[in-house]
């Protein structure tokens, strides 16, 4: 996913207390993406329990590893079909996203988490990020076959 800071202008305020999922407008409901790039991972689902999803460090293609964020959002879909646009009806079908999604989280009953960029300063959103965001310790898919990324589950996803 990515975050373009045109989207945090010209939504309401605390608008994810006030209003339903499907109740948002595009810009709020893109500003809730918090820019891990989590969900941007090859992984493995387990379609019958999410816990037992394993994620790998190979990213997509697309991805910028040193940044977190996609490297072409708006035309993403030319080069990678299967990107995922989320949608509050896929909700259901996508518990392996991280604990910390936005998504995720309101979908279920919970809070943003405090480190949100809707809620706290951008020191605290770094923060945040740091620890769960996939910048800087990921690697492309470019570089390697299906074998190879077998090979490349790692833990620090938590669902
Ligand atoms: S896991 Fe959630 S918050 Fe992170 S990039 Fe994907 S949609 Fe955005
Ligand atoms: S195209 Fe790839 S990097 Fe971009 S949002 Fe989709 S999964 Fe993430």
């Amino acid at each position: 996913m990515t975050v373009d800071k045109q989207i945090l202008s010209d939504i309401r305020p605390r608008f994810w207390e006030r209003c339903a999922l499907d109740e948002m407008t595009h810009r709020e409901w893109e500003a809730l993406c918090d820019g891990c790039g989590v969900c941007c991972l090859v992984k493995f689902l387990d379609e019958d329990d999410v816990h037992f999803t394993e994620y790998t460090d190979v990213a997509c293609q697309l991805l910028d590893c040193q940044s977190g964020l996609c490297s072409n959002y708006e035309h993403r879909q030319n080069y990678v079909p299967d990107c995922i646009r989320l949608t509050p009806d896929m909700l259901p079908d996508m518990m392996w996203l991280p604990r910390h999604c936005a998504y995720k989280r309101l979908y279920l009953g919970q809070n943003l988490p405090k480190w949100h960029r809707l809620i706290g300063d951008e020191k605290t959103h770094q923060q945040g990020l740091a620890r769960v965001g996939v910048a800087r310790r990921c690697v492309s898919e470019r570089n390697f076959n299906d074998e190879q990324i077998e090979e490349r589950v790692i833990r620090w996803v938590k669902i």
